[in-house]
């Protein structure tokens, strides 16, 4: 499903229960790793929109998880808020210095996080409103009936361009290569080539073309693409 999934990364069950509270009114959907070896194995299947990430985890620990995820092409943009606790002033810097967004310092309230993980995604994007609506520009994503319309009309879409393109509008103004596209819109395990991303694009600018919208995908010439949610007004 489409819903934005978090990955917390925490091996004390007390945290994960309150994070597991916290989630549960505000529409996101909790994947639960107590070590970085599960996290690991369960992100192979299911690329989360954001990871909440302990310092301290029995075996490897959560910076060297950072530093493993930024280079990784699949994983390397997939935002980290570091959970860490009061005592660790030193590992909240090396956290922020090797490629974490933000940081919260145990204990922590549910509001709080809430507020800092819509923080954090909404510098990545954004994200659906409570309707499950994403807007940009004239264009209308409702992620609940896997539609996109332009001025109520929906458009037709097969599934993987409409995977592409909620891609697209939830990572607007950033250019991915042809791999990065496949791995974070279709999954590593999907069945399609770089050539069928080209493929995919020009499917879906020629939906968009008739509301002289197909702007909104550019080529990035020898890099890939970009979905440009500025100056998009018809
Ligand atoms: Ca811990």
């Amino acid at each position: 499903m489409t819903a934005t999934r978090i990955l917390v990364v925490e091996d004390e069950d007390a945290i994960r229960d309150m994070i597991k509270f916290a989630f549960s009114k505000s529409g996101f959907i909790l994947l639960e790793a107590e070590t970085v070896e599960e996290a690991k194995t369960l992100m192979a299947d299911d690329i989360p929109s954001l990871i909440l990430l302990d310092w301290m985890l029995p075996g490897q620990s959560g910076i060297s998880f950072i530093q493993w995820l930024k280079k990784q092409k699949a994983y390397s943009d997939i935002p980290i808020i570091m959970l860490t606790a009061k005592a660790e002033e030193e590992n909240r810097v090396l956290g922020l210095d090797t490629g974490a967004d933000d940081y919260v310092t145990k204990p922590f309230s549910p509001l709080e996080l809430i507020a800092r993980i819509k923080s954090v995604l909404r510098r990545g994007g954004p994200i659906a409103d409570p309707k499950g609506q994403i807007n940009v520009g004239p264009l209308c994503l409702d992620i609940y009936a896997h539609t996109a319309s332009i001025d109520g009309e929906i458009l037709d879409l097969t599934r993987n361009t409409y995977d592409l393109l909620r891609f697209f509008m939830t990572h607007p103004n950033r250019t991915y290569n042809r791999e990065q596209l496949i791995n974070f819109v279709w999954g590593l395990t999907a069945d399609i080539d770089e050539r069928t991303v080209d493929v995919q694009v020009r499917r879906l600018r020629d939906e968009l073309k008739p509301y002289q919208q197909d702007h909104l995908i550019k080529t990035i010439r020898g890099v890939g693409y970009q979905f440009s949610s500025e100056n998009s007004d018809v």
